[in-house]
């Protein structure tokens, strides 16, 4: 009997063992497709040094230079990047860092009198110590990001103490939205019965559509200063747009975007008849406050930022913001579904050192991060399919609206002050955009003209 218990042992310890290195594996393959495809376009730019025919009067040659170079640069960051994550999560993994972040919770707890019974809380002091490990460890890279490239190309508005505060704060407003949330979804897991995914799937739902309402009304004001949008003449012109293809306008504002960044912005939210329009003061000329060695003002004329709402309302139009509900939710049922299958699989959790226990927090973490690998790689390419498709079908309408042109003019202005390199690997846009390339955008538009 003992030998049969030792053979059972030692063959789940075998499949364990297979699941990690199945699982690095398809990691690091995907590493070194992305590593590819940035080769591809870099291998293109270099080659493009002087700006072909197709960008002819889209930019100079000066503001061409200066795209270049920042995409190369980001191309760089991108590979350096990825090559540091894609190790620090092969040593973290291979030492089985789950688990011991999982005994330190266990040890923490006991300080605050909670036993392993209290799996919940244990859980969510795990999360806690997992978001700063986290955080820590991806820090260098956001500050390199923000304060050496983001500078280094004229866009960072950021001070090193707004850095700061704005780093903590969003910490804690995620540690204070994610860990009730938590809380909510293992106890759903643990006493939910034979249905229980069914329950977090409604969960999931209700929460996705109270922080959509929230998200803009609270969360967002905490990090940037939205003012309803002066009286005047965009304003009014605005309004008159909005009522043309009526539009449930109920408020419109403007954001202090220019703190963080000089990259422009704006989109539409709100329910049924309560609808928004916020606009970064980046994205309107009129607004536009220079930053340190700046002589020109970036951003739109009035008749481009109408443009560009145009373009805008063409998603609500086609009801995109619905669609895309729709599809998360279809794809969040799948992930339920898959995790309810697996929930009770013991190698996945000797896999991650896991021997005797199965604590739900982390099967949640095992399954949906690294488990699901190829479903979630697979979802990001169809919903960048659907999002070119989205954006075509928004310049349409912006086309029909009579704004074709003036939506042309800035999204070419847009292309120059985000310095936009213009010119894509094929490939390579194919498998990372979520926005068709200026080029194709501007030949459609014209095609609609
Ligand atoms: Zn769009």
């Amino acid at each position: 009997m003992t030998v049969l218990i030792n053979i059972m042992n030692n063959f789940a310890k075998l499949i364990s063992d297979y699941i990690l290195y199945e699982i690095l594996a398809l990691i690091w393959l995907l590493y070194l497709w992305n590593i590819y495809l940035n080769f591809r376009q870099r291998n293109l730019i270099k080659k493009l040094v002087e700006p072909p025919p197709a960008v002819d009067g889209i930019m100079t040659k000066d503001v061409y230079d200066k795209a270049r170079l920042y995409h190369m640069d980001k191309l760089n960051f991108d590979d350096f990047s990825k090559t540091y994550m894609h190790l620090f999560t092969t040593v973290f993994l291979l030492m089985f860092g789950y688990h011991h972040f999982w005994q330190w919770s266990i040890d923490l707890g006991k300080h605050f009198g909670l036993t392993r019974e209290n799996e919940i809380l244990i859980s969510a002091i795990c999360m806690f110590l997992i978001c700063v490990g986290c955080t820590i460890i991806g820090l260098p890279l956001v500050v390199y990001h923000t304060f050496v490239i983001e500078q280094k190309h004229g866009f960072n508005k950021e001070t090193p103490l707004f850095f700061i505060k704005d780093q903590l704060l969003k910490f804690l407003v995620v540690q204070a939205i994610a860990t009730p949330l938590l809380c909510v979804v293992i106890s759903i897991v643990q006493n939910g019965g034979d249905y229980f995914y069914l329950y977090v799937w409604i969960f999931s739902i209700i929460v996705t559509l109270f922080l959509m309402i929230l998200y803009p009304e609270v969360i967002a004001p905490i990090f940037d200063k939205y003012t309803p949008f002066p009286d005047g003449e965009l304003k009014t012109k605005i309004q008159e747009l909005a009522a043309s293809v009526e539009f449930p306008l109920y408020k419109l504002f403007i954001v202090e975007g220019s703190k963080r960044s000089s990259h422009s912005n704006a989109y539409l939210y709100g329910f049924h008849k309560n609808k928004r329009i916020v606009l970064f003061d980046t994205l309107i000329k009129e607004f536009y406050k220079l930053g340190e060695g700046e002589t020109e003002a970036k951003g739109c004329e009035t008749d481009e930022v109408l443009g560009v709402l145009a373009h805008e309302l063409g998603h609500w139009k086609y009801n995109h913001i619905l669609k895309g509900f729709m599809f998360a939710q279809v794809s969040c049922l799948a992930r339920v579904l898959v995790y309810a299958k697996l929930l009770d699989y013991e190698p996945i959790y000797m896999a991650f050192g896991f021997m005797d226990s199965k604590p739900t927090f982390i099967g949640l973490l095992i399954i949906t991060l690294y488990i699901l690998i190829p479903f979630t790689t697979l979802l990001e390419f169809v919903a960048g399919i659907i999002g070119r498709k989205f954006e075509f079908e928004a310049d349409r309408f912006a086309t029909i609206l009579g704004h074709g042109e003036a939506l042309k003019r800035s999204l070419i202005k847009l292309q120059k002050d985000n310095l936009c390199f213009p010119l894509f690997d094929k490939l390579y846009s194919c498998w990372l955009h979520n926005h068709p390339p200026l080029l194709e955008r501007l030949e459609a538009i014209d095609k609609e003209n």
